[in-house]
């Protein structure tokens, strides 16, 4: 009998340490694949760290099949927490919303039933049932209040440094502070110097901006609100929006709130015991009326204290506009391209609802080929080859 040769594992280059290439990275390295994280900054550090982070699917009724994806999003967070470990980065506990405007108060409670129908856990409170849950809030006693318990925040540069220090305890390499500056494929005929050409397009070797270069047979575009650029160094065309979100991150003697929430005009959550996260999408709207985003912050900083006036000595510590990671339709672009074999996607909006769930998906698709049925509506052949 005979000896199968060994198969040689995957060698795989994944382009941004985000939440994104941190999920898809754990998910090749703990799998057996030759892992190298790149990131042309520090990890976590990108859009990642100046997000909202709120881990939900009540948000995402637009399509079934993407409240879907965002449910698994949900239940992957439960395996994650116990598969790594929730300290620092994981606050289960549920989200409040409630709004001081009759109509997208009554938007939505119809969302609401909607989501019940759909059998997604949400409880109708009133203010007074709420102030039980966060006393420290100011809200008129009978103000109807929704309250979705499964639903969580994540502290999000928190969990990517866990997992990437997972993937390097399975093998992975970390390139961090050096970004990719090209994609060498087996067409351009000097992949890493070894000649070649005249091939089918497939991916051998990443070129950092240091000079250096790897041969790998797999790259993942996880480079978020950068995914365009890294696209082009296929000549592949990923259509991205512009949107633009403010961030604003304030420090106080006592976080007074321990729920992810939608107060009126004013998002807010804990960060950690002395900071909170400040967003609105009414301050987004303003973003190209300022000139410094430290306005926004003013705003938003100004909303919080209606809401919370135990936040009265609170202070600014910095606000950040970063561009969400948004294919033009609005949905994740997520898996192979197989225009260009060995190059795969992972760009998504709310990547940190998504990314675990995306992660797990993805590794096994680049591993074993198996295209799940949850990703059917979001790959990336809907944006056609150049
Ligand atoms: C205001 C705002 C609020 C949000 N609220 C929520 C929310 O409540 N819930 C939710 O689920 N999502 C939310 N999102 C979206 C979510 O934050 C993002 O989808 C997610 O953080 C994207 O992660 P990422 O890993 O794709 O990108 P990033 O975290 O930006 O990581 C990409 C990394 O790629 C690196 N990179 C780029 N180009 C290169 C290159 N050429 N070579 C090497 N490295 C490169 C960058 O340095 C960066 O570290 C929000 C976003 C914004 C802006």
């Amino acid at each position: 009998m005979g000896t199968e040769p060994a198969k040689q594992p995957v060698r795989a280059a994944v382009i941004g340490a985000g939440v994104l290439g941190a999920c898809v990275g754990w998910n090749l390295a703990r799998r057996g694949a030759e892992v190298v994280l790149i990131d042309a900054g520090r990890p976590g550090e990108g859009v990642t760290d100046w997000t909202f982070s709120w881990v939900n699917a009540s948000n995402k009724t637009v399509r079934r099949s993407y409240f879907d994806l965002n449910v698994a999003g949900l239940a992957e967070y439960r395996r994650l927490s116990e598969a790594v470990g929730p300290e620092s980065w994981w606050y289960p506990g549920g989200h409040l919303r409630w709004s001081d405007d009759p109509a997208t108060e009554a938007k939505w409670l119809q969302i609401a039933d909607l989501l019940a129908d759909w059998d997604y856990r949400v409880e109708v409170l009133t203010g007074d049932e709420a102030r039980r849950l966060e006393p420290a809030l100011s809200m008129p006693a009978a103000t109807p209040v929704l309250f979705y318990p499964d639903e969580a925040w994540v502290h999000g540069r928190h969990l990517v440094e866990r997992l990437v220090g997972a993937a390097a305890a399975a093998g992975a390499e970390c390139r961090f502070g050096t970004g990719v500056s090209a994609i060498r494929t087996d067409a351009d005929g000097s992949a890493d110097g070894s000649g070649g050409g005249g091939g089918d397009g497939a991916v051998q070797a990443v070129v950092l901006s240091d000079g250096s270069s790897l041969a790998v047979d797999v790259v993942v575009n996880a480079a978020g609100p950068d995914a365009s650029q890294v696209a082009g160094l296929v000549a592949r065309d990923l259509p991205m929006r512009r949107e633009p979100g403010a961030v604003t991150r304030i420090a106080c003697a006592r976080v007074p709130i321990r729920h992810v929430m939608h107060a009126p005009h004013i998002e807010i959550r804990p960060d950690s015991d002395a900071s909170m996260v400040l967003h609105s999408r009414e301050i987004d709207a303003l973003i190209d009326t300022v000139e410094d985003p430290a306005e926004l912050g003013g705003l938003l900083h100004e909303s919080v204290r209606r809401v919370l006036p135990e936040l009265e000595g609170s202070r600014i510590v910095g606000t950040r506009v970063s561009n969400r990671p948004i294919p033009a339709d609005g949905f994740p672009s997520v898996g192979a391209v197989p225009s260009v074999p060995g190059y795969y996607e992972a760009v998504s909006h709310s990547g940190i609802t998504l990314g675990p769930v995306l992660g797990r998906l993805l590794a096994v698709e680049i591993l074993s080929g198996t295209r799940d049925a949850l990703l059917a509506d979001f790959r990336p052949e809907r944006f056609p080859a150049r």
